[in-house]
């Protein structure tokens, strides 16, 4: 079905609302989950409500953390999510972060112990909306999934890297991806008789590359696929370069905020993110800043296509072009996720009709 935006998010922070979150938290886990499938990215958006909730429940995740500080000088924050939910203290890291770049020109904050942070480009598009470059490593301890080059042992996190850049007067540049070849979320789909993976992306135990998601799950059981039940891991992406990245997505995001690094043995799911912040103004002249920008951009999208009709397109650019017509047209919801909101909506004593009986 299509649903259009805003009532996806009205029925999302109807929810949470139902689940004890404030109105504002609700808003907020709302906003960035549907922000999350405007963008395309729909393994980060609304289908992680029913995880979410489950988190709750099961003490695992708290309503309206406040962010604290564990120590704070010009340049440097460490602050602490204290499990709360991504969508509440993830912006108040950012914030912090830009008030602090602002004053001092660069800042580096490291969040530790946050909740699920969603898709990370979202904080880079924040940051790059008041006028800031800033790059994020992220990683998630509780999950490992992930060989490390040359290995066939999960190691890593599909600990993601994002990097945002703002371009005067238009919009800004937006990196952002999971170091893992390709998400867990996908090979999930796959294991559900959707679209198949590559033949290369996973890893056995034998050091074979497969396409299998029972690499990953294991042979099915008839209950829920759990990433736990299998022996093999996913491949880092890029061969060793990309491996090396999500080894310092780790290192940085796990070790040096002290949020802990994917890891044996059972571990509290939380993000790390490890964030630092530029401010364009305090590095030069902004004309000439705003100039060798946009020139640079605008010389990158001019190289020849590499097939007949095809055309170069910046980091944020597929993304941005997602959510305009999403925002039109509304949102594409496959029937299982509806299924499964519909389900939360009921057992919080609302009629999801209300919502998504209405085109969009
Ligand atoms: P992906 O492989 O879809 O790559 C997306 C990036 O590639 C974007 O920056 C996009 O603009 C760029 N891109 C795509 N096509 C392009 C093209 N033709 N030309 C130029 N650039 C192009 O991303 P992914 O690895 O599947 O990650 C999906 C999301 O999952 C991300 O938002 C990531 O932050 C999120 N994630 C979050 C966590 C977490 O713990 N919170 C963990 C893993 C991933």
């Amino acid at each position: 079905m299509l649903i259009a935006a805003a009532r996806l998010q009205d029925m999302i922070s109807d929810i949470f609302r139902a689940a004890g979150c404030s109105e504002a938290e609700s808003a907020r886990i709302a906003l960035y989950l549907v922000r999350s499938n405007l963008a395309g990215h729909d393994s980060h958006g609304v289908v992680r409500v029913p995880r979410y909730l489950d988190l709750l429940r099961t003490g695992d995740l708290f309503r309206d953390r406040e962010l604290e500080i564990i120590s704070r000088s010009d340049a440097l924050a460490i602050v602490d999510g204290g499990y709360g939910f991504g969508q509440t203290v993830g912006p108040l890291a950012v914030e912090l972060g830009i008030g602090m770049a602002e004053a001092a020109g660069t800042a580096i904050v490291a969040l530790r112990h946050a909740g699920h942070l969603g898709r990370i480009g979202e904080w880079a598009e924040m940051a790059a909306a008041a006028g800031l470059a800033s790059v994020h490593f992220v990683n998630v301890a509780g999950s490992m999934l992930v060989a490390p080059f040359g290995g066939v042992d999960r190691r890593f996190s599909t600990a993601p890297f994002a990097a945002g850049f703002p371009v005067p007067g238009e919009a800004p540049i937006v990196l952002d991806f999971a170091t893992s070849a390709i998400a867990e979320g996908k090979v999930l789909v796959a294991a559900n008789g959707g679209k198949p993976i590559p033949p290369d992306s996973l890893i056995t135990p034998a050091g074979d590359l497969s396409g299998n998601p029972d690499t990953l799950y294991g042979p099915p059981t008839g209950g829920p696929r759990m990433a736990k039940n299998g022996a093999g891991a996913i491949r880092a992406f890029g061969e060793h370069k990309g491996s090396g990245l999500a080894l310092f997505c780790e290192l940085l995001a796990g070790a040096l905020t002290g949020s802990g690094c994917a890891g044996p043995g059972e571990r509290r799911f939380a993000n790390g993110m490890l964030s630092i912040y530029m401010a364009p103004a305090h590095f030069g002249s902004p004309e000439a800043f705003s100039a060798e920008t946009r020139g640079f951009i605008d010389f990158v999208k001019s190289a020849r296509p590499a097939t007949p009709g095809g055309e170069v397109l910046v980091p944020g650019e597929p993304e941005a072009r997602i959510r305009a017509e999403r925002s039109n047209n509304g949102i594409p919801l496959p029937d299982e996720v509806w299924a499964s909101l519909s389900e939360a909506a009921r057992a919080a004593g609302l009629s999801p009709d209300t919502y998504g009986s209405h085109p969009a």
